[in-house]
């Protein structure tokens, strides 16, 4: 029996976890609709990872020349390689135009063209005309800075609602009753107490796990906690074989330099100064979509033309781009290259290499943010109670590959629906049945274990042991021999958390226990990720099989699943929705994924 915590109790009628860009966008729309909302969050609102986004936020506004939804619709499709949810992805790009204009309305201070209107950029993988006609400038940007504009505006508009918000809580397991979700466990990290919050709707909107790899682009407190309670409560998560790398994070710091770079003009070239991506995408080239340049970079690295003295990364040019347009559109990056490379931008190229920075699986859910699960046969079965959104969740508008600025547009998009569906569900102040006595009992046992953890083995030294075995064994390119061996090594790493020790037993700000807290829902991720991987005998967006290196749409055009149940994973699949809402556009065809 865990030791005696001090527990206090919240009822609400719908309880957010996570305040990025979709946590912030799902409290504001549901505290709107007259619900008893709270927002608990590991890190004070406007830090989360959402912050750091630079590129910007994709929409067919049409602002820069032509553009539609269904143009819009026809390049996610194709850039998902055929994964993605058509019904999903249709209701995405058919909305996304008024969620930009609803984020301009909130103050997100856009760049702007010369008639006054939201400056909107090229970006990889977006097109004209149903992928026949040249590049979109679909991409609407606050400089690089439009996350951070974005979070910004969101933190200030949720305070204009009544939504409590509990910060730096660290949110530790979902309360599940018969596969029901009742509400969520979390701990206070500035005195260590416990707070157990009763709701009628449970978001989880707690980010990507781009920390179980060794080189990622995005945040430390990006950790997939979300994901990990979903699996502990029983929940699969699916796709998690596709990570995205994006092809310039910043050789060795691992830091992003944005696709923008290559929109404003920005190219590669290899160590004989030669623009290769003309090669592998000759219509597209350096602007082709992200696992196409990242494969393309490692391809030249692995046949000796990488530049450096290991001759292991690429060069990235902006020293043709006239100085003014660098600091008026790309001063962030200017500045990041400054400082984690030591490249003046305007003089030298920035040393990029493919680096870990979106994880396009997650806990899957239908549009409107609902989690559902493959029950009794029936693959879209609606967890009562538990909904996720953004990074955390598998809608699944990315399938096997996401398009720049697409995550954003994700965000609110999605946040906003799930909301809608929350306040369709719930009725204000409606009452809450009583929990089982041992609601947090599950959730205090692992707190406790952890906390006095004597084990040999740091939360250190296990977590670099998954996040080296991860980018070894499950990065660009992958093969049967290499994802085998990969099995067994992060089943290693999984087993090594039964040896865990940490030092500090304390309840105040024990960062210590925090950080196992992470590792122990990085761990079984990453473990679905390496067998998913295994699993998928294809090549599909960003997954690439070097022993099958053939799209097979027969055998594998669905979504994988996977459980972890006491160390062990268990994989299934849920069918792709070949189907659209409207015949506006209808279902999209797989074809060749050429660019
Ligand atoms: C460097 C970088 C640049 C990017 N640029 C772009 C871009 O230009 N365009 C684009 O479309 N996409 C971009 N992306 C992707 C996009 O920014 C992210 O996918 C998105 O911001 C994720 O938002 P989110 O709301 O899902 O979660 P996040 O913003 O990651 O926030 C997670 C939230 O969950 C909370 N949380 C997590 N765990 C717990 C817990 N246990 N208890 C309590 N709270 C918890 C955190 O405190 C935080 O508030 C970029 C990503 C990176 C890393």
């Amino acid at each position: 029996m865990p030791e005696a915590y001090k527990i206090i109790d919240h009822s609400y009628d719908a309880v957010v976890v996570g305040a990025g860009g979709s946590g912030l966008r799902a409290t504001m729309g549901i505290a709107e609709s007259g619900l008893k909302t709270a927002c608990i969050t590991k890190v004070f609102p406007t830090r989360s990872h959402t912050v750091a986004a630079q590129g910007g936020i994709a929409a067919s506004l049409g602002n820069m020349g032509p553009d539609h939804w269904t143009w819009h619709m026809y390049d996610t499709v194709k850039g998902s390689d055929w994964l993605g949810d058509q019904d999903a992805i249709e209701y995405l790009c058919r909305e996304a135009p008024a969620a930009v204009y609803e984020l301009e309305h909130f103050g997100v201070p856009f760049s702007r063209t010369e008639e006054g209107k939201i400056y909107q950029r090229a970006f990889g993988g977006m097109t004209q005309n149903m992928g026949e006609g040249p590049a979109a400038q679909r991409t609407c940007a606050a400089a690089d800075r439009t996350g951070h504009a974005m979070l910004h505006a969101l933190y200030q508009q949720s305070l204009k609602y009544d939504a409590d918000f509990y910060i730096e809580y660290f949110a530790i397991d979902l309360i599940m009753e018969n596969g029901e979700c009742r509400g969520v466990i979390a701990m206070n990290m500035e005195d260590g107490v416990i707070h157990r919050f009763r709701a009628h709707a449970v978001v989880l909107a707690t980010g990507g796990y781009g920390r179980a790899y060794f080189s990622a682009t995005s945040a430390h407190t990006s950790t997939g906690d979300g994901g990990g309670m979903a699996l502990r409560a029983g929940l699969p998560c699916q796709d998690m074989e596709f990570v995205q790398f994006h092809p310039t994070g910043i050789y060795g710091a691992g830091v992003l330099i944005t696709e923008g770079a290559r929109g404003e003009g920005g190219y590669l070239t290899n160590k004989n100064g030669e623009r290769f991506m003309e090669r592998y995408a000759p219509s597209a080239k350096d602007l082709a979509s992200r696992d196409v340049v990242s494969r393309s970079m490692a391809m030249e690295i692995r046949e000796g033309r990488g530049v450096g003295a290991e001759g292991d990364h690429i060069f990235l040019h902006l020293d043709h781009i006239d100085a003014a347009t660098l600091h008026e559109r790309l001063p962030g990056i200017s500045e990041t290259a400054k400082i984690f490379a030591g490249v003046d931008v305007t003089r030298a190229p920035i040393p990029v290499t493919p680096t870990v920075h979106y994880n396009m699986g997650g806990i899957p859910t239908n549009y409107w943010g609902e989690v559902v699960t493959l029950k009794d046969g029936d693959p879209d079965s609606v967890v009562p109670g538990l909904f996720a959104v953004g990074e955390a969740a598998c809608v699944s508008v990315h399938g096997a590959n996401r398009l720049g600025s697409n995550s954003l547009i994700d965000l609110v998009v999605f946040g906003r629906a799930t909301g809608h569906r929350i306040s369709s569900i719930v009725k204000p102040m409606s009452a809450h049945r009583p929990l089982a006595k041992d609601s947090a009992d599950f959730a205090l046992g692992r707190v406790d274990a952890l906390r006095f953890s004597k084990g040999g083995s740091p939360t250190a030294s296990i977590r670099l042991a998954m996040q080296k075995t991860m980018q070894a064994n499950c990065a660009v390119f992958r093969n049967s021999e290499i994802l085998e061996e990969g099995k067994r090594k992060i089943d290693a790493v999984y087993q090594q958390m039964a040896d865990i020790g940490i030092a500090d037993r304390s309840l105040v700000f024990n960062t210590d226990l925090v950080e196992a807290l992470e590792l122990d829902n990085m761990i079984p991720q990453a473990v679905v990720t390496m067998h998913s991987a295994a699993a998928r005998t294809e090549s599909r967006g960003a997954h690439m099989h070097e022993d099958y290196p053939a799209r097979d749409d027969g055998e594998w055009m669905k979504h994988s699943i996977g459980w972890v149940r006491d160390g062990t994973v268990t994989l299934d699949a849920r069918p792709v929705h070949a189907y659209t809402l409207t015949d506006e556009v209808g279902y999209i065809k797989p074809k060749a994924r050429v660019y």
